[in-house]
C-alpha cells in the first residue's frame, strides 16, 4: 500500500510555501523527479479505479506528465497530455479549452488532438494539484468534447481551501487525492486534513 504518510513527510520536510498560495514542491514531483515515488503514487491510483475500466489517461502540460506517465505504466493504458501552445507537430485536428492558469496568472488554451480521445474511451485526468480547479475543469471539458466517459480525477497534492476539488466533487465528478492541504502558511506551516 502507498504511505501517503511519505508524501507528507516529503511535502514538510522539502516542500516551499510561496507568496500566492503557492507549493513547489521542485526537488520530486515538479522540477526534479523521484520517478521511484511517482511510481507507487501510480500504484495508489491503480487500486483506487480498479475496475472503472479506465482505456486512457490524460493530464495537462507540463508538470502533471510526469505522475500521469507513471499511472499509465501500472494501469497500462496510453498517457495524453493536453499542449498549452500551438505548435507545429499539433494538427489542426483538434478539441480544445481554455483555462485559467493559477500559478502563472493567465489565460491559455489547451489542445489534445481528435486522434488520441475518442468517444470509446473512459478516460481517468491525473494532475500534480488541484488548487482552484480551472486545469480540471478544462480537460473534463476535452473528455466531454470528445463523447468520452469522464471516470474521475486522480490527484498528486490538492490544496483543499482553494475550494476547487469540493467545486469538482459537487458537480458529480469522482476526485481522488492522495494528500489533500487544509492550510499554509508564508512561514512554511502546512496543515493536512486528516
Ligand atoms: P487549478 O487549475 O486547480 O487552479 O490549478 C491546477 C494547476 O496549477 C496544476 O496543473 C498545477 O500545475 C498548478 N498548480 C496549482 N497550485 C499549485 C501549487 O501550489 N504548486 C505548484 N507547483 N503548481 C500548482
Amino acid at each position: 500500500m502507498f504511505e501517503i504518510e511519505l508524501l507528507k513527510s516529503r511535502i514538510l520536510t522539502e516542500g516551499q510555501v510561496l507568496p500566492g498560495n503557492i507549493l513547489k514542491v521542485d526537488s520530486f514531483l515538479n522540477h526534479q523527479i523521484d520517478v521511484k515515488l511517482l511510481y507507487e503514487m501510480g500504484k495508489e491510483f491503480a487500486i483506487r479505479f480498479k475496475g472503472a475500466g479506465v482505456t486512457k489517461i490524460l493530464t495537462v502540460e507540463s508538470s502533471g506528465i510526469a505522475v500521469a506517465a507513471l499511472c499509465g505504466l501500472v494501469m497500462e493504458v496510453p498517457v495524453v497530455f493536453a499542449k498549452k501552445h500551438q505548435t507545429s507537430n499539433l494538427d489542426s485536428n483538434v478539441y480544445s479549452a481554455s483555462v485559467e492558469s493559477f500559478t502563472h496568472g493567465r489565460t491559455y488554451n489547451i489542445r489534445v488532438s481528435k486522434k488520441y480521445i475518442g468517444c470509446s474511451d473512459r478516460v481517468l485526468i491525473v494532475d500534480d494539484f488541484l488548487a482552484n480547479g480551472r486545469a480540471l475543469l478544462g480537460l473534463a471539458q476535452i473528455v466531454e468534447e470528445a463523447g468520452a466517459e469522464l471516470v474521475g480525477a486522480a490527484i498528486a497534492i490538492e490544496k483543499g481551501f482553494q475550494g476547487g476539488g469540493d467545486m469538482i466533487r459537487r458537480m458529480g465528478i469522482r476526485v481522488e487525492s492522495l494528500v489533500i492541504i487544509d492550510r499554509m502558511d508564508d512561514d512554511g506551516n502546512i496543515v493536512f486534513r486528516e
